[in-house]
């Protein structure tokens, strides 16, 4: 799955797992940090299905296990991104991680992160108001 991340000028943002949290922190609210260019980040992601071409779609949220020193520490970012279909407007859910790598780096995970019961329960409360709804899961969002 190819992703990126551009402002709405046209700067690609740094990292994708920078624009993860950013969008995480500030929502779909995020801004570019280039040059004093302050317009909304945007985080795409393409999918190829097998046998049935592809979609493009923009993360609309992120919701994080770890926040940036739990990360640093752990040297594993998993989260739960919210991505909307650019044609038909279908929301659909991505759990990713990043991990670091043997040269203290950050690189996309390879696998499925796995979460335990309360890492979970914190990413579903995170989400939306109406994804949540939708999901018919009660709580609140911290
Ligand atoms: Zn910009």
């Amino acid at each position: 799955m190819p992703s990126w991340a551009t402002c709405a000028n046209g700067h690609l943002f740094r990292t994708c797992r920078g624009a993860a949290a950013a969008i995480a922190r500030d929502g779909s609210a995020a801004r570019c940090l280039e040059n004093g260019c302050t317009a909304t980040i945007a985080y795409h992601v393409k999918h190829h299905y097998p046998n049935k071409g592809s979609s493009k779609f923009t993360v609309t949220h992120v919701v994080r296990v770890n926040d940036d020193v739990q990360a640093e520490r752990e040297g594993y970012d998993p989260m739960l991104l919210v991505l909307k279909d650019d044609k038909t407007g279908e929301s659909v859910l991505w759990t990713f991680y990043w991990t670091k790598n043997r040269k203290n780096k950050w690189h996309v995970g390879q696998f499925p992160p796995l979460f335990d019961l309360s890492g979970f329960q914190r990413l579903l409360e995170g989400l939306p108001a109406d994804l949540r709804m939708s999901l018919g899961i009660r709580g609140s969002a911290a």
